[in-house]
């Protein structure tokens, strides 16, 4: 009897640690996938650029990609150039509409409202 306390002690003292760092990733794990849910899938356009950089109105793209312009030599090296995103329309997923929902205040009209 008393031997087998000794040996559950041991094993503990063996693999308590490994059995820690597993519980603690298992807790990381189950974390960042709930993150990601919460987060929802990023609205990115066939652009590859994020939806806020498209103009509501016009749905044009207005982020800058850096473009090799001239290839590197002995001489000088790369030459890049900011260019516009040539995108018109984003087509991405729409993310959910927020809803705005007023505070209930009762049935009670304030004149100094209206
Ligand atoms: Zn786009
Ligand atoms: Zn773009």
């Amino acid at each position: 009897m008393g031997n087998n306390v000794v040996l559950v002690v041991l094993i503990v003292c063996l693999f308590g640690g490994g059995v820690g760092r597993w519980i603690t990733r298992q807790i990381e794990r189950k974390h960042n996938r709930r993150l990601e849910i919460e987060k929802g899938p990023q609205p990115l356009c066939g652009c590859g650029h994020h939806r806020s950089f498209h103009a509501p109105a016009t749905g044009k793209c207005h982020s800058a990609e850096r473009k090799l312009m001239q290839s590197s030599n002995d001489e000088r090296p790369d030459i890049y150039a900011m260019v516009e995103c040539g995108c018109h329309q984003y087509s991405g997923p729409e993310p959910l509409t927020t809803y705005y929902a007023p505070e209930i205040t009762g049935g009670v009209m304030r004149k100094d409202l209206t």
